[in-house]
């Protein structure tokens, strides 16, 4: 394998033309923090370390290198009192990397990150350096299978700060209330905990920046790594060691995180560290899906015997036109289960994929960048323009260049 850090389009094109010449496939990695081996190759592969920076802000149009970090780009947005319009729960993916495989947050009424696409500076299987807008519904979410992504050009919005109101919940309440519950805030999130009935609620709307009122420092470093990392961490070691006793330390956990208020900078709100690690399925489903699935998935743990220490997230989309996304064209919830990373996690995401199907048949979407065993055939009708992209992604790539065992098991 050959590995090489270009600095720009031109050496990204130069390493493009050498490994044809070869007869490599090319890669480029993100920040490794997809769960699916999406950016692996054993031809060349691209670090992303020296393609960074902001290239150009223009109005509330951002141009940045594939490899920036959003949380770079976040705060180099904030000092031009811009923001990005919605992001996950962490921002430390690149740019690229985040929007390849459709990297979302949460929000009734928002997009995924590659909604926030306007042009993509693409390298092709030629060579050659385009930035051709009508590649970009089909390549944004694009796996790095269309090309190697060098730019991207994102719309943002004024800086905005988020009041979040966070909750402990009954999961009951939630889900009677869930017709209506995603649209009662602008970015509604919930975590519930198996073997309880006890959920976290985060409700986030957005205020203007005048609002700000951010939790002390002492605070938001007690709850945000001493509780939500280091004591989570020690419940997740706990129980794999004594599996009896997650019930109750899953118990535990909601009244730990409580409640509370505050008002940040929206990227403060939306992204947390996260450093307990772990294995995780997601699945984009039809927003009525939800409360079936839940209730499938927590008869299944019971009856399987499961002690899961790791809660389950649900979150919503706004339907999108990027081809390959998981929201194209309909309006989505996401839930997602997790397994502590040293805890065989095969079994449980097997039975939440059964469980999930169950429930939404093909209606059902997994996240490109988390685990999931479909192949071309399985996904091919759950999206309107699969055959279109593919179709596409041969013409610009006859050869695979692009191409890896991932690739070729999603995409064909
Ligand atoms: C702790 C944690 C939290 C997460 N939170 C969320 C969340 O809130 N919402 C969500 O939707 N997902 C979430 N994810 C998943 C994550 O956002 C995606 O897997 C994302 O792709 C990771 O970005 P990355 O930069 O690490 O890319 P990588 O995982 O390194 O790569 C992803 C894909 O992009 C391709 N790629 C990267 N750069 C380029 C380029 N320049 N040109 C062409 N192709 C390229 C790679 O080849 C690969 O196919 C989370 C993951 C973790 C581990």
């Amino acid at each position: 394998m050959r590995e090489l850090a270009p600095r720009d389009a031109e050496e990204v094109a130069a390493a493009v033309r050498d490994a044809g010449r070869d007869g490599l496939p090319v890669r480029m990695a993100g920040s490794g923090h997809s769960f699916t081996a999406a950016a692996v190759t054993d031809g060349v592969l691209l670090h992303p370390t020296r393609l960074t920076g902001v290239l150009g802000i223009a109005g509330n149009r951002v141009t940045v290198r594939a490899g920036t970090r959003l949380r770079e780009l976040s705060r180099r947005l904030a000092e031009h009192g811009l923001a990005l319009e919605n992001l996950g729960d962490v921002d430390v993916q690149t740019v690229a990397g985040a929007v390849a495989t459709g990297t979302h947050g949460t929000g009734a009424r928002y997009g995924g990150l590659a909604t926030q696409v306007t042009g993509l500076e693409l390298v092709l299987a030629d060579g050659s350096v385009r930035s051709d807008p009508d590649l970009v519904p089909a390549a944004t979410v694009g796996l790095g299978a269309f090309g190697i992504v060098t730019a991207v050009t994102l719309r943002c919005v004024p800086a905005y700060a988020l009041r979040a109101v966070e909750s402990a919940e009954r999961l009951e309440d939630l889900l009677e209330r869930w017709p209506t519950l995603p649209d009662e805030t602008d970015h509604v999130e919930f975590y519930w905990w198996p073997h309880t009935r006890d959920a976290q609620l985060k409700a986030n709307t957005r205020v203007p920046l005048a609002e700000l009122a951010p939790l002390p420092r002492w605070r938001a470093l007690v709850e945000d790594e001493l509780v939500a990392n280091a004591l989570f961490g020690a419940q997740c070691r706990l129980g794999r060691r004594v599996p009896a006793l997650v019930p109750p330390t899953n118990r535990l956990a909601t009244r730990l995180l409580g409640t509370r208020t505050y008002t940040d900078l929206a990227h403060r709100v939306f992204a947390h560290p996260r450093r307990v690690r772990f294995h995780e399925s997601e699945w984009a489903v039809p927003r009525t899906a939800v409360p079936a699935i839940l209730t499938e998935l927590d008869a299944t743990i019971r009856r399987r015997g499961w002690r899961v220490s790791f809660p389950v997230e649900v979150r919503v989309a706004a339907a999108d036109d990027r081809w390959l996304s998981t929201a194209y064209g309909r309006d989505v919830a996401y839930v997602a289960a997790h397994r502590y990373v040293a805890e065989p996690h095969e079994d449980y995401l097997a039975a939440f994929a059964d469980v999930v199907h169950a429930v939404a048949g093909t209606a059902a979407r997994p996240h490109w960048g988390k685990l999931h065993r479909l192949a071309a055939a399985d996904l091919a009708p759950r999206y309107p323009r699969f055959a279109d992209a593919v179709a596409l992604r041969r013409r610009l790539d006859p050869e695979g260049r692009f191409t890896n065992p991932y690739t070729r098991r999603v995409l064909g």
